[in-house]
């Protein structure tokens, strides 16, 4: 229970786009890069390209599920193969296998290791004590909360300074702690190193390798890897927000991670454009008030400029399901001018011919609503409160035919 409420294993992928969970494979590579043993490997989407993969890795190999949830080995999303023949009957079973709510699509097939001893260890952050925590256990493979409550000796823990930062002083009182094996101490050590480095870099929430093996042949190897990203650094690493994109799915949620907007989708059909997180929720409640359901929402945030509006826009419009868009600002430091401009060259550039309505409030509003008045394109209608606009945009989404 302590654990969780540090939040070292409650992080969740959620669709708020704040953070998000790579594939195994990815984490190995950012591992990789910071000298982290890892099995070599390739990703395959089908059978036949599992079955090649095998042939290249030569021996056995393990056929491991890409999946951004843990507990794939009991969920049978890992087998070992012992031939080429084996790994791609193992590939046709693992993809397409829904492992609680996620959909197989690619699988990793790397050479398998002889396991001796499963550790586990991580780096996460304590919101309590203000630092980053780092974790050594010598029962690794299984869920370290169980591993925190059943045998306690077993885990050992650290706060980081992060000034200062982890030092291999760090390392070896874990190491001894943990009760790791003799023989693979000195190559724990070397890697708590090497993964706080990568925690850092990469400006993680969360980097966990569970298990951490001790091989037969005396090395000590990452043997999976998970790593979650905190959006709000993705602007200083583009090789992040590259991996990322190519773990998210939904259409509208990959257009926002590459515009750099704040986008949620929900089940309904007016989609919802305010600038600020507290503005939108009010607005998400004042939609629900008038009888109407939001499609998504998406938070232009502070000081929005036109560009910003319109690849807003340009993610909302995409989304088949908005019958109807309800556009609420309150102008602080975002002018409603901007938001104005924004709009008209919006509907230019997208075409776009559904019912906007239009709510400007504070700085320039004025000017904001001239802006569309003087256009007075055919779809968009401005209301003067966001009670109304949102009462004329449920109204307007259940005129509309499907
Ligand atoms: P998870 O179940 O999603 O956490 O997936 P892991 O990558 O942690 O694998 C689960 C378990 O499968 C590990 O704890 C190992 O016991 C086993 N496993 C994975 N790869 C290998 C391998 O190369 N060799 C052997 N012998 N076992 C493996
Ligand atoms: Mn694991």
């Amino acid at each position: 229970m302590a654990l969780r409420a540090r939040g070292a294993h409650c992080l969740v992928t959620t669709s708020q786009g704040r953070r998000l969970d790579l594939f195994e494979y990815q984490g190995k590579q950012l591992f990789a890069r910071h000298g982290i043993p890892v099995p070599s490997g390739e990703v395959a989407e089908t059978p036949e390209a599992a079955r090649a993969a095998a042939e290249r890795i030569g021996g056995t190999v393990v056929v491991k599920a890409q999946v951004q949830i843990g507990g794939r080995g009991k969920a049978g999303g890992i087998q070992l193969a012992s031939t080429p023949d084996e790994a791609e009957l193992h590939a046709r079973n693992i993809l397409g296998m829904d492992i609680r709510g996620h959909i197989v699509h690619q699988v990793w097939v790397e050479a398998a290791s002889e396991i001796v001893k499963e550790y586990y260890a991580s780096v996460t952050f304590d919101r309590g004590e203000k630092k980053p925590l780092v974790m050594l256990s010598a029962a690794g493979g299984m869920d370290i909360e169980e591993v925190a409550a059943t045998q306690p000796e077993k885990l050992a823990t650290v706060h980081v300074d992060p000034l200062t930062g982890f030092q291999a002083h760090h390392a070896r009182w874990l190491v001894y702690h943990a009760g790791i094996d003799a023989g693979a101490q000195a190559g724990v050590v070397k890697i708590l190193q090497q993964l706080y480095q990568a925690f850092t870099e990469f400006d993680t929430m969360l980097v966990e390798i569970n298990p951490l093996i001790w091989t037969a042949t005396g090395d000590v190897v990452a043997l999976d890897a998970k790593v979650t990203i905190d959006n709000n650094s993705l602007y200083r690493h583009p090789d992040l927000l590259e991996m990322q994109l190519s773990v998210t799915e939904d259409p509208q949620e990959r257009l926002a991670q590459e515009k750099g907007v704040t986008y949620v989708k929900l089940d309904g059909d007016v989609g919802i454009l305010g600038n600020g997180a507290g503005l939108v929720m009010s607005t998400l409640d004042v939609v629900a008030l008038a009888g109407g359901r939001p499609a998504n929402f998406l938070d232009a945030g502070g000081g929005s400029k036109a560009d910003e509006v319109v690849a807003a826009l340009e993610v909302l419009l995409s989304d088949p399901k908005v019958k109807v868009l309800l556009i609420n600002i309150f102008g602080g430091i975002t002018r409603c001018d901007e938001v104005a401009n924004g709009l008209l060259t919006a509907l230019d550039n997208l075409g776009a011919t559904l019912p906007i309505v239009v709510r400007l409030d504070g700085t320039n509003e004025d000017e904001g609503r001239k802006i569309i008045a003087e256009q007075a394109p055919p779809n968009v209608v401005v209301e003067a409160t966001m009670l109304s606009a949102a009462q004329r945009a449920v109204e307007l989404a259940k005129g509309v035919p499907a």
